[in-house]
């Protein structure tokens, strides 16, 4: 029997290891199971060159629990090892690999998400378990080796009668780590980290109910078989060309059992250089809603799960987004902030938002009606990336369509080429009219529609600083909520309306209706509009309404505290209405045909509420009985 001591600097680094990481203890399975994929990986390897004179077969990993025995044991059919294998790589290399880890991540593991993931190895078995052992035996001809180390540095190698290939880690697991004697916990685990693992992992058994027999000796059958926990070529390790949409939405069951809604689009990654990375990306549903979602895009590296937090590898707007990434290059051991400033992980993020534009433009032009019906639902992301990656923003704004209150849907370029005649005002400048709520905006809505202007439908809780940007870039190019403003004002033409009351009598009007309508919340404005048109209106300009509306969805806002709402009040000196106010000679009448005038105005922009909407209807009754 062989017994020696590792060698390490650290003299005692089980306790160290231990103590490490805590809430990541649960990482020493999925450490595990990847070497055992490693060992028959690399197998599979050397029979295909031909340096492994053994059969291949079909290898699957076993993982067992003795709860009797307080042990799990984690079996492969892999390469194994022979002792002197044994000694290089778990007593020098592993252990120093393991020391190395320590050492440089000691103090910044407590403050990063990311650490902890990768680098322990082998030896995180030693975060659970009181001893360990390797049973193994190597494709090579030789006798199989019996590894066994309690915890100190001192370890034993001996012989063992195992006669199939393969190596067999057996853990005791220790007593503060119970949970790991558990089945479901392990099952849980299991499918948390090697869903998708690409040699088949058997947890237990399971039954299974076959036909057998023809004709009348037909008969149901009970039949016991492995229970494999994983699917071992997951969708996004396939070429594009050989699935179909539905391989896809299937994928996404798979990913999210969860999920009952379809996602809208899929988007398979596929690159190998300058950096390596597969994986699919899905549209959620998402509507207006900006929580955050809890089923987020996992990262895998060679089929491994690492996390489902990419933030720094995928661009903020896009982890808005399902699905799965798949890359052996993005440094793991590192911080968050490290990550960001990686040169490989900036390209691998740029290429990201590359397809995803790539993906939305080919959609636009091969099956626009599609991206229109599901407009509604990705808009956000869309909107977000445009404001946030410039480069997003420059393709993105050739398939950014802006719905209409007509159910159409126009691209900018579009939509200026429809609208330029009718809508171009005295200075040149092109005036977009949009409503935010087809419902509450109805009045104003049609009496744009009535002179013949589109008005878009833009609802997104983030489209103002959209807005704002386009804005920006153009100075020809306005963008006006429909109730910023009467009609004739949002679009100022050069023929202005004739007024019909002289400026005496528009300064006795004034000062009668400022009376009687709350001050701190108005300004009437006196306006010359066709006899048509409302007498009374409230508008809210545009200026104050979008700050406002930005500042509530982040950034944008220029001034500290929130505003206050102030609307205009607009009166149309044209309508007859308002001339028989000025003409009525009771002060009581007169007020009241101010005030219902008012509440009409309110009710038609929805600020009619409450008490004074009861006392509203109350006096209305009263009028017409
Ligand atoms: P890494 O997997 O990053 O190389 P580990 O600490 O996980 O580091 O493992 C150290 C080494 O031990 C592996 O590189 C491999 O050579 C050997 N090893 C570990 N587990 C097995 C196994 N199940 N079969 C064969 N070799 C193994
Ligand atoms: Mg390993």
């Amino acid at each position: 029997m062989a017994t020696g001591k590792i060698n390490v600097a650290v003299e005692n680094i089980f306790p160290l290891i231990k103590k490490f990481l805590y809430s990541d203890h649960e990482i020493f399975l999925r450490e595990l199971v990847s070497n055992a994929t490693d060992a028959t990986l690399k197998l599979k390897h050397l029979t295909n060159i031909g340096e492994a004179n053994v059969e291949y077969g079909n290898p699957q990993i076993e993982i067992k629990v003795d709860k009797d025995k307080r042990t799990l044991h984690v079996i492969d059919q892999g390469l194994g090892m022979t002792a002197e294998e044994v000694n290089k790589y778990i007593n020098e290399v592993a252990f120093s690999g393991a020391e190395e880890f320590i050492n440089q991540y000691k103090d910044s593991a407590k403050d990063s998400g990311i650490i902890g993931h990768f680098g322990l190895g082998f030896y995180s078995a030693f975060m659970v378990s009181e001893k360990v052992e390797i049973i193994t035996k190597s494709h090579k001809d030789e006798p199989a080796a019996h590894w066994t180390c309690d915890g100190s540095p001192e370890y034993t190698l001996v012989e063992h009668d195992k006669a199939e290939r393969g190596t067999e880690i057996i853990l005791h697991i220790d007593s503060e780590s119970d949970e790991f004697l558990e089945e479901a916990r392990i099952r849980e685990l299991l499918t948390k980290y090697n869903k998708f693992m690409p040699i088949p992992i058997k947890f237990g058994s399971r039954e299974e109910t076959h036909d057998e027999g023809e004709g009348d000796d037909k008969k149901e059958v009970k039949v016991t078989v492995d229970n494999i926990i994983n699917n071992p070529t997951p969708a996004w390790t396939k070429k594009p060309n050989e699935l179909k949409d539905q391989d896809y939405t299937s994928f996404y069951r798979e990913l999210y059992p969860m999920q009952f809604e379809e996602p809208l689009f899929h988007i398979h990654l596929n690159v190998d250089y300058p950096f390596a990375l597969t994986g699919i990306l899905y549209f959620p549903k998402l509507n207006n809603d900006l929580n955050i979602q809890k089923d987020r895009i996992q990262l895998y590296q060679n089929q491994v799960f690492v996390t489902d937090n990419v933030e720094g590898i995928v661009p903020e707007f896009l982890t808005m987004l399902r699905g799965v990434i798949d890359s052996p290059d993005i440094p793991l051991n590192v911080s968050r902030s490290y990550l960001q400033a990686d040169g490989a992980v900036k390209k691998i993020s740029n290429y990201i938002t590359k397809k995803v534009a790539d993906k939305l433009q080919s959609i636009f032009k091969n099956e626009r009606e599609n991206l229109e019906q599901k407009w509604n639902d990705i808009k956000v992301v869309i909107e977000y990336g445009m404001l946030s990656e410039e480069k997003f923003y420059d393709k993105a704004k050739k398939f950014n369509i802006f719905p209409t209150t007509d159910g159409t849907y126009l691209t900018l370029d579009e939509l200026k080429e429809q609208t330029k005649e009718a809508q171009t005002d005295k200075d040149g400048k092109l005036i977009q009219l949009y409503a935010a709520n087809v419902e509450e905006q109805h009045a104003y809505i049609q009496a744009a529609k009535d002179k013949g202007y589109t008005v878009l439908l833009l609802d997104s809780p983030i489209v103002g600083h959209l807005l704002q940007k386009l804005e920006q870039e153009d100075d020809k190019l306005g963008f006006v909520r429909v109730d910023a403003d009467h009609i004739d004002k949002l679009i100022t033409k050069d023929e202005p309306q004739l007024s019909k009351l002289s400026d005496e009598q528009k300064e006795t009007l004034k000062p009668l209706i400022e009376d009687v309508v709350p001050k701190e919340q108005y300004t009437v404005q006196l306006e010359a509009m066709d006899s048509e048109a409302a007498p009374f209106m409230i508008t809210q300009p545009e200026f104050m309404r979008r700050m406002k509306e930005m500042q509530q969805t982040g950034g944008g806002g220029m001034f500290g505290g929130g505003f206050p709402d102030m609307y205009q009040l607009v009166v149309n000196v044209n309508h007859p209405l308002v001339s028989q106010i000025l003409e009525t000679k009771t002060k009581k009448k007169q007020e009241r045909l101010i005030k219902q005038s008012l509440d009409l105005a309110r009710l038609s922009q929805s600020l009619l509420k409450g008490e004074e909407l009861t006392a509203f209807i109350k006096r209305s009754f009263e009028m017409i009985k």
